[in-house]
């Protein structure tokens, strides 16, 4: 099985003979900067948080750190780039000549097995066949996972919604092969075309992405403008969504065909939004039903009335009975969520305010009525 190594010393910025506090104060940095909370709705920071939080796991473990320098030692790391490579599952960004792959390199794990115990640990650091050369033909695009705020309305009955996600998409301008218009990419010399490299030390093989062609087989000696060579831009990506009605908060939908185009001709991935139903002003949500309070006066509540009430639809008429007491719930039927061919109900608290700052003459009154039913005050 292929797995991708990473660099933790340079995903974490620090040299490394960093001390443990260097390391926890970098991680403390970055993981602040990086924080999914910090950064609603941007995915590129979300990857670049997990890349933290795994190479501090592996660093501020004093075992697992010394296993990693072994392997490190081993030579498997050579000139690798920190985490401002490419996207999880992207290509690699272009770099000078003989550059390394800016996310890492592939290796067989299995020949690893008996050095160490560091086996293992590839198992549990590394990220298992993210990216893989262009030998082993088309590669499917990565699934993009998105949260997407939408209002209470939306969730209840439905609707349309434009959304912006990033993605990864194969260069219009070089049809992804990464070369200027009119010139052709050539077989790389180095790995003379099978986009990876081998190379032995000691008692295993490692093979590893081509550096000289990031893996693609191909040397585009004239570099696409649009792409710097890439093959793949990123950009952001406006898409329709239609969201169904009775949607709730961690729903999920998915747009088949939407995510990251795949490589080598493989089939591009998915959009993959959940929701997070913004809170109402008026409404709360209760399943399928709604709830709302709506305020009365004394002499509604107590002689009864008509009033209007707002619900997802409009507006509708409620009678209050006289006597209606404080707390007392209506239910309106039909007018709560939608899902699936069925409607909740909404219900209405009534709300009683007791009036206060009375000008004279309804102190007046008041008084009459208190002495009228013989209430004491
Ligand atoms: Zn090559
Ligand atoms: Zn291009």
């Amino acid at each position: 099985m292929a797995t991708q190594a990473k660099d933790f010393y340079s995903i974490l910025g620090v040299a490394e003979n960093a001390s443990a506090d260097e390391i926890k104060k970098a991680y403390r940095k970055l993981a602040k900067q990086n924080h999914p909370d910090a950064n609603p709705n941007d995915s590129a920071a979300a990857e670049r948080f997990k890349s933290i939080s795994e190479a501090y796991s592996v660093l501020s473990d004093d075992a697992k750190r010394k296993q990693y320098d072994q392997m490190r030692k081993l030579g498997a790391f050579d000139g690798m780039g920190g985490f401002g490579g490419a996207p999880r599952g992207g290509r690699p960004r272009p770099g000078g000549p003989g550059a390394a792959p800016g996310g890492g390199f592939d290796f067989d794990t299995g020949n690893l097995g008996d050095v160490g115990g560091l086996g293992d640990l590839f198992g549990s650091i590394f990220d298992m066949g993210r990216r893989r050369g262009r030998s082993q033909g088309p590669e499917r695009g990565r699934s993009v996972e998105y949260a997407v705020d939408i209002s209470f309305e939306v969730a209840a009955r439905g609707g349309r919604q434009a959304i912006t996600v990033p993605v990864t998409e194969n260069c219009a301008t070089c049809g992804g092969n990464g070369a200027r218009t009119g010139t052709k990419p050539v077989t790389c010399p180095e790995c003379k075309g099978s986009g990876t490299v081998v190379f032995g030390q000691g008692g295993f093989a490692v093979s590893r992405p081509c550096p000289g062609c990031y893996g693609r087989g191909t040397i585009a000696t004239d570099p696409c403008p649009t792409c710097a060579g890439q093959g793949q831009i990123r950009r952001q990506k406006q898409v329709q969504v239609t969201i169904p009605a009775g949607v709730d908060t961690d729903s999920k939908l998915r747009l088949a065909g939407q995510g990251e185009a795949g490589a080598s001709g493989g089939a591009p991935g998915d959009i993959v939004l959940t929701f997070r139903v913004q809170p109402h002003s008026f409404f709360t949500r209760e399943g399928l039903d709604v709830h709302c309070t709506v305020p009365v006066n004394i002499a509604q509540a107590s002689l009864g009335s008509r009033i209007r009430v707002r619900t997802l639809d409009g507006r509708v008429n409620l009678r209050i009975p006289p006597g209606t007491q404080p707390g007392t719930r209506f239910r309106i039927k039909g007018q709560g969520i939608e899902k699936g061919g069925r409607r909740g109900d909404q219900f209405v608290r009534v709300e009683v305010k007791v009036p206060s700052n009375l000008d004279p003459k309804e102190e007046t009154l008041l008084r009459e009525f208190a002495e009228a039913a013989e209430l004491k005050y």
